[in-house]
């Protein structure tokens, strides 16, 4: 990192949580380098450790296995928990200023010759006296996948350049003060680097910036939570969405997000729904996630439906308990963390969908909002139909 970090000490299993900094990589941009913890921890809390720092494996987009000359069962281990996740990975031979003073202290001969035999590449290095890091930067960015570090379009790609859009952003309590939240930051300056225009407003002055516009805009996008008010005052032939339904996007699979949404059909008394946000926020008095979206399920189900809620990095592992996942839009996690908890929800045989695919389709608008993606609302209508 180039900075003090964390306390450390030869003791082993000092590390017990993982360790996250954030630093801006160029050419990838920001960047969570997590520290984990070893996997060769015995002792009482060696099995958690090890399970802390393997989960840290579905937020990770490229992995550094770092050592310091010792190579087997451990290493081995992980090098397989790499490939079964299909990660991109490379060996850091730390401590190299050791070679100096203690000569084969280093990977042997017959095991740097073995990696490269499978393609693996060794970047030696020092930390402590900051050698080879270079080499392990350019190596991260090489193996960074493509969606780590292309920007993909949250929207701009859903109106020509020189196209405007009018985004609806309600200034209610759950409005952090003082700022726009994350999405719908990340628009604005989408559509500015796409040259197209646009036009903020609050869910009560839409009817009359409409009025005002010489000609309809491309698109309007409004937060999930006045998405029935927005539709009402939006003119039919004007394309519609929302934030949520962008972040889905952009961060997830909307069709399969989509699909998952049909399962809110299926919902009946005594099923269990699973509220997934990947932060852990404090929660206002009508919070979306533990009180608006279950109100709107249970009305829409007719019933009472169980509901938990699970906040922060990591997804219940007692998934196949629920009917339905319903995620937050992930504003704050990566593109593979969020397919990582896609594929988790499949493993364990779940629907999931998120919020802005969960309120459109409770308060009867879902079709509409999810008109500029035909085969996310072809997806929807198929998997409702088998419902
Ligand atoms: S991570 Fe989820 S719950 Fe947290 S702010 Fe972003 S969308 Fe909201």
């Amino acid at each position: 990192m180039g900075q003090g970090a964390s306390i450390v000490s030869d003791t082993p299993g000092t590390t017990t949580d993982p360790v996250e900094k954030t630093l801006e990589l160029d050419p990838v941009g920001p960047v969570v380098f997590i520290d984990t913890a070893g996997i060769d921890d015995e002792g009482a809390l060696g099995a958690l450790r090890r399970e802390r720092s393997e989960r840290a494996l579905d937020r990770t987009d490229v992995a550094l296995l770092v050592t310091d000359g010792a190579w087997g069962r451990d290493e081995e281990a992980l090098a397989e928990a790499f490939a079964a996740r299909k990660l991109p990975y490379f060996v850091v031979a730390n401590k190299v200023d050791l070679a100096e003073v203690m000569p084969g202290s280093q990977l042997p001969a017959t095991v740097l010759d073995a990696l490269a035999g499978r393609g693996i590449a060794v970047v030696a290095a020092s930390a402590l006296l900051g050698r080879g890091l270079d080499a392990v930067r350019e190596r991260i960015a090489m193996l960074a996948p493509e969606h780590a570090i292309a920007q993909p379009h949250m929207l701009s790609d859903l109106v020509p350049p020189g196209g405007l859009v009018v985004l609806v952003v309600p200034i209610d309590l759950g409005a952090p003060r003082g700022r726009l939240i994350l999405p719908q930051v990340q628009a604005i300056r989408d559509l500015l680097d796409g040259d197209q225009m646009c036009l903020v407003v609050k869910e009560r002055e839409l009817r009359a910036a409409l009025e005002r516009l010489s000609a309809p805009p491309d698109l309007v996008v409004c937060d999930s939570q006045v998405v029935l008010k927005a539709a009402a005052d939006t003119p039919p032939g004007v394309p519609l969405t929302t934030f949520s339904i962008l972040m889905a996007r952009l961060k997830g699979d909307l069709v399969e997000l989509a699909r998952g949404a049909a399962a809110i059909e299926r919902l009946g008394p005594g099923d269990r729904v699973l509220i997934a946000e990947a932060c852990t926020h404090h929660p206002l008095a009508d919070d979306i996630g533990r009180v608006k979206i279950p109100r709107w399920l249970r009305q829409y189900a007719g019933g009472d439906i169980e509901i938990d809620v699970a906040a922060g990095k990591e997804l219940s592992d007692d998934m196949a308990a629920y009917a339905l996942v319903v995620h937050c839009g992930g504003c704050v996690i990566n593109r593979g963390n969020m397919l990582a908890r896609l594929r988790a929800a499949r493993r364990a045989g779940v629907p999931m969908t998120n919020y802005g695919l969960a309120i459109s389709l409770t308060q009867g608008v879902l079709p509409r909002a999810l008109g500029p993606f035909p085969a996310a609302l072809d997806a929807f209508r198929a998997a409702a139909k088998g419902a």
